[in-house]
């Protein structure tokens, strides 16, 4: 018999290690260990032949006591409920962390778009917002794009929402495109976010991070605009990058944009010239300053923590770093920062967006930019005090000063205690 992994059940064990460690009673571990509601539902789409198809969705609200929930909506062939359900746990601590009026939820339909045609992807879209449309709100939950969903397929959703409720409400879904009431600054927003809580650790720490050496695992969406915005805002000197393929080193520093151009022509940063060629396991354990996970989760675990050689960890991907590699990391004095913040900046102008439709006023590159810094560098400050109060390391202090938040808003609602 073989036993299924399960995403819901591991978040749940996190969350019990966290309730244990803020000494949480029976009954508020009981209510915040699972979600608050959930909907299940079947999305019917005539597809391009004439024939029909019937696909299963979901949304899943874990919590909502500090305000709407948020969360992206997921378009995958392996799509799960019980992923869904951990994911949507997850956020409510995002939130919370950066302190945002938000709770946490998640979405998704079993699907593989990339076998759906444009118009077979604008039925399906349109029918999940069909079948979610009283379930959701700008004041109940707001969707996001998650895996595969773009900023055209919430186009789709916000048109269907507005035609059933036949009013404008543009703060119902966010990532929406900057030209159909989207936020600018999203594009650059989670490395964004990373560089500035880098730059608050090193500013609080004392470590001086102007031509400190960076390695970026990963040049995608995020690894890219890490590269460039850790040279210009931080003064980085970005010595080795890589993606699926491999990587490239050169400890004199790698340009951003003729790498960059390298990566466009030839798709992928491998054969760089003026570089050496570079594994992924082998960037990961370079002697640099700073490291920046920026590709996929459970990259740095037991095995390879005891070799990583990095003086601080920004951990932009979900999850990079494995619970027992985080425990070696901190016996070792590595400052691992907390990966749930260090990735918020998306989630964090993604709430930008919902205040400026809440507003209906929009703001400037620059204000985004200036807000996204505040917000950050608190939230950073914030796990820094509690984790020195606490005596404990930073990845645990944000968690722990997440979910006490969010039991706290609980308890002021008078839901349990
Ligand atoms: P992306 O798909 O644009 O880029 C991923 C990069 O990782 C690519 O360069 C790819 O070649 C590389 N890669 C794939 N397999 C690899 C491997 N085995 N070793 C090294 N590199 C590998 O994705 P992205 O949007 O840049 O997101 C990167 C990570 O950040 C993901 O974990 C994502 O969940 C997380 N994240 C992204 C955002 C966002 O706003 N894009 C927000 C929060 C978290």
């Amino acid at each position: 018999m073989s036993i299924e992994f399960s995403m819901f059940a591991f978040a749940q064990r996190h969350f019990d290690e966290i309730a244990e460690a803020l000494n949480l009673s029976p009954a508020m571990r009981a209510f915040l260990r699972v979600p608050m509601r959930a909907l299940h539902f079947t999305i019917p789409v005539q597809m391009d032949d004439g024939s029909y198809r019937t696909f299963q969705a979901f949304r899943v609200q874990h919590n909502d006591a500090r305000g709407p929930a948020k969360g992206g909506v997921r378009f995958h062939p392996n799509e799960t409920i019980d992923s869904l359900r951990a994911l949507a746990m997850w956020m409510t601590w995002n939130t919370a962390l950066v302190d945002l009026p938000l709770g946490g939820g998640k979405g998704g339909v079993i699907c593989d778009p990339q076998k759906l045609s444009e118009r077979e992807l604008e039925r399906l879209s349109r029918g999940y917002m069909r079948g979610a449309a009283y379930f959701i709100g700008a004041d109940k939950d707001v969707p996001a794009p998650d895996v595969f969903v773009t900023p055209q397929i919430m186009a789709w959703m916000l048109d269907e929402f507005e035609v059933i409720h036949g009013r404008h409400v543009p703060g119902i879904v966010t990532g929406k495109p900057v030209s159909l009431f989207g936020s600018l600054g999203r594009g650059d927003a989670t490395a964004r976010g990373g560089i500035y809580v880098a730059g608050e650790a090193g500013r609080i720490l004392g470590m001086d991070l102007h031509g400190a050496t960076a390695a970026i695992q990963g040049y995608g969406n995020v690894g890219v605009f890490v590269h460039q915005l850790g040279c210009d805002l931080l003064g980085l000197k970005v010595v080795a990058v890589s993606d699926g393929r491999g990587g490239a080193h050169n400890p004199r520093g790698l340009p951003f944009e003729k790498l960059l151009a390298w990566k466009e022509e030839s798709r992928s940063v491998i054969n760089f010239p003026d570089a050496d060629q570079i594994t992924n396991a082998e960037l990961l354990e370079l002697p640099v300053d700073v490291l920046f996970p920026a590709a996929l989760e459970n990259v740095i675990t037991g095995d390879n923590a005891p070799r990583i050689k990095a003086k601080m960890i920004v951990g932009l991907a979900n999850g990079p770093i494995t619970p027992e590699a985080d425990d070696i990391l901190n016996a070792n004095g590595v400052i691992v920062l907390p990966n749930c913040l260090c990735n918020a900046g998306g989630m964090t102008v993604s709430y930008f967006e919902q205040a400026q439709n809440a507003y209906n006023f929009y703001w400037s590159r620059e204000q985004v930019t200036a807000l996204l810094k505040d917000h950050m560098t608190r939230a950073f400050r914030a796990v820094h005090e509690f984790a020195q109060a606490q005596r404990v390391p930073y990845q645990l202090a944000g968690c722990m000063l997440a979910v006490r938040r969010v039991a706290e808003a609980v308890t002021l609602r008078g839901w349990v205690r």
